[in-house]
């Protein structure tokens, strides 16, 4: 893309009512744009990041043999009713009439409308195990929109659904969800870890919160710093490594406020080892048995011709929130850091002054050359090189190619990492080799 046609309006000033890094940034740097309380315009620049996430996460369970699925954002309150959340939800659920006086909501979540859908084909044991999930935008009217998209009253989740014949096949299911979602985190650039939560009427132990430190978090966090060092790393056909993840994890002290006991992490965990700082909850699932297959009445036959009641599980990561979380803990006083793993573009090629022959003519030979392979954003603007340098280091991108001429007279280019803020001076010849060996291509 040619900087000259991007939609992209960069701005100096931190907008007022940003508290945290991460809203400043995305909207400084022209990603998004409030449209209401908690409601945002995700502006190109803001979407390619976006999008980004969304398809690392889409790969992770394309490779797995995971079904991806759309359902609607918009809901018949039918269905809610059944499950008794009609009115359990409370006033985060926005509800309303169409013309015909038909009850609807903006979906909040979709364990009904999953079930819904599944309990119409899943008639025998032979059927199972499936997962489904999809990417949709959800609306809960939050009480305390902040933090931009963070909080977020309309947000884009990934949400997962299992689906089992009994509990034995369930904890597989989950403890396959709680891989996979240890290595998406991973393959995003971000560290998390896994902690305890409160599965709440639900009751059963099997409730995961994936948390990302940041001392800007909504969770107050308590741990192990050795937590760090579990590898999650298996296939994920592989059965008794799974059971043996989720119960080795269990070795590490890690809890949020809700679960936390002062004395119990002071006495299993040696001061040295203790963290307490605060996070950013990237995702959440559950084991929930039948609470819906029973209200909703989804069944199967088993083996023995016995009419039995399906369990599920739901697994939810945040993907809009998760943009401002690696952002969060990508950044520097200048601007964003993209990881390379995430980065809406891998290059910023930046022409010093696109008035000089030289400079110019590198500059396109490398775009119109490289473009096809490398994603490359090129500034071709006629801006002061001051000016090109500020938005360069706001946007992010991972590596900053500076192109000027007197550099090229002897065959130089000067190259910016922007993570570690180094620069080289490399022959123009090399600089193929410097990306592909960045990016590990
Ligand atoms: P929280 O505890 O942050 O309110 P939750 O437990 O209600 O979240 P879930 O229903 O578990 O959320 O949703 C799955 C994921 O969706 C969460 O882990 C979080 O990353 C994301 N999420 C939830 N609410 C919001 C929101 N208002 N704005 C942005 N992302 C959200
Ligand atoms: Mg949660």
């Amino acid at each position: 893309m040619k900087l000259s046609n991007f939609y992209l309006f960069t701005s100096k000033e931190n907008p007022s009512d940003a508290h945290i890094e991460s809203h400043k940034l995305m909207i400084r740097a022209g990603m998004i744009r409030q449209a209401s309380a908690g409601i945002y315009n995700w502006l190109p620049f803001g979407l390619l990041a976006l999008k980004k996430i969304e398809n690392i996460i889409r790969k992770s369970h394309y490779e797995n043999n995971i079904n991806e699925l759309l359902m609607p954002t918009i809901q018949s309150a039918d269905i809610w009713k059944k499950s008794g959340r009609y009115e359990d939800y409370g006033q985060e659920m926005l509800k309303f009439l169409d013309r015909n006086n038909s009850e609807l909501l903006y979906g909040p979540t979709n364990e009904e409308q999953i079930t819904d859908i599944i309990l119409k084909d899943f008639k025998s044991y032979k059927n199972f195990p499936k997962i489904l999930y999809h990417f949709q935008w959800k609306f809960r009217d939050e009480l305390r929109p902040r933090f931009g998209v963070m909080r977020g009253r309309e947000f884009l989740m990934k949400d997962a659904y299992s689906f089992d014949v009994n509990y034995e096949n369930a904890y597989l299911s989950y403890a396959k969800m709680f891989v996979l979602y240890m290595n998406i985190f991973k393959s995003l650039g971000l560290k998390v870890l896994p902690f305890n939560a409160e599965t709440g009427p639900i009751g059963g132990t099997l409730s995961h919160e994936f948390v990302v430190e940041s001392k800007t978090g909504e969770s107050e966090i308590f741990f192990d710093k050795r937590a760090y060092d579990i590898i999650y790393e298996t296939e994920l056909s592989d059965e008794k490594k799974l059971k043996a993840i989720l119960e080795n994890y269990g070795n590490f002290y890690c809890c949020t406020l809700e679960k936390h006991k002062k004395e119990k992490f002071e006495k299993l965990v040696e001061k040295k080892h203790q963290i307490k700082t605060r996070g950013i909850e990237v995702g959440h699932i559950f084991y929930f048995g039948t609470k819906y297959s029973e209200k909703l009445n989804a069944k199967f036959l088993d083996k023995k011709g016995n009419t039995k009641l399906i369990h599920s599980g739901s697994y939810g990561i945040g993907v809009s929130r998760l943009v401002g979380a690696i952002i969060e803990a990508n950044h520097d006083s200048k601007g964003i850091k993209w990881p390379k793993e995430v980065a809406p573009y891998q290059v910023l090629l930046i022409n010093v002054n696109v008035n000089n022959r030289i400079s110019t003519e590198f500059c396109e030979n490398f775009y119109y050359k490289n473009n096809k392979f490398i994603n490359i954003l090129y500034d071709d603007k006629d801006d002061r090189i001051g000016h090109k340098l500020y938005n360069a280091d706001l946007i992010g991108i991972p590596i900053q190619v500076i192109v000027g001429e007197r550099n090229l007279l002897n065959d130089n280019i000067e190259i910016k990492v922007r993570d570690t803020n180094k620069t080289y001076l490399i022959n123009k010849g090399q600089l193929n080799s410097f990306i592909k060996e960045f990016y590990e291509f």
